[in-house]
């Protein structure tokens, strides 16, 4: 049976971390769109040109084009036994269009772990995270994770750096978009059965623990 976890908190609650240790322990791939709209960053199309200016000034990149990256995404091999969903849905709609998409290939959300976090911890968390240039996926926190070598990845060398919709003003328009937005989510899943809710505020293992114990009991069941 394949496995499709949604990972839902605010910016700074974590999901990219808890994320990235799920994908490696369940051999499923981290899908973030976020991730995948910055690899668009690259081409120079008329589509990845209005992206990028969507992305620096924190607003949300149209349902259609979202759901369209995703369906792309699920379509490669490494995608056959499932997924971790990280960043997305972020709307309802969203959340519709997968349902209707996992349902084609056959499968469904199994599990909905929600990363809780009030919106000043997520400022501050915000503002002291670190991202590896060689991979995205490997973030760190000069607070509360920090790299053994300030400015360096401990996994792969690659220099840090701050992601520039990482200010304060576009983080704090992300962030009240996560409470306008993706919090109506939270009913759509919690009605399905499917919300897991976590204090994100623990230590990262301290969420791991509680989001691998959900996980083997929706398996289970
Ligand atoms: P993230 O890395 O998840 O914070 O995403 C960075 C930016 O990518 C967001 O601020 C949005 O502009 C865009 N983005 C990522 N995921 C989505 C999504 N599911 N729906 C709409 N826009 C998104």
């Amino acid at each position: 049976m394949a496995l499709y976890i949604v990972l839902v908190g605010v910016q700074g609650a974590g999901k990219g971390t808890q994320a990235a240790i799920l994908s490696q322990q369940y051999h499923l791939p981290h899908v973030t769109t976020g991730g995948l709209f910055r690899e668009m960053k690259t081409q120079d199309t008329p589509l990845a040109r209005e992206i990028q200016r969507i992305m620096n000034e924190g607003s949300l990149v149209p349902d259609d084009i979202t759901v369209q990256v995703v369906r792309e995404r699920l379509q490669q091999p490494d995608a056959v036994n499932g997924a971790i969903f990280d960043g997305f849905p972020r709307t309802l709609p969203q959340a519709e269009a997968l349902d209707k998409l996992l349902g084609d290939l056959g499968g469904k959300v199994n599990l909905v772990p929600f990363f809780n976090l009030d919106r000043e911890t997520a400022i501050k968390r915000i503002s002291g995270r670190w991202e590896c240039t060689l991979d995205p996926k490997h973030v760190y926190n000069e607070n509360s994770n920090p790299p053994k070598v300030a400015g360096i990845c401990d996994l792969d060398g690659g220099k840090l750096w701050q992601r520039p919709d990482d200010t304060p003003e576009a983080a704090a328009k992300r962030i009240d978009l996560f409470f306008e937005k993706t919090m109506p989510l939270l009913n759509y899943y919690r009605g399905r059965g499917l919300l897991n809710e976590i204090n994100a505020g623990q230590s990262i293992e301290a969420v791991t623990a509680e989001m691998i114990s959900a996980l083997e009991k929706a398996k289970a069941g």
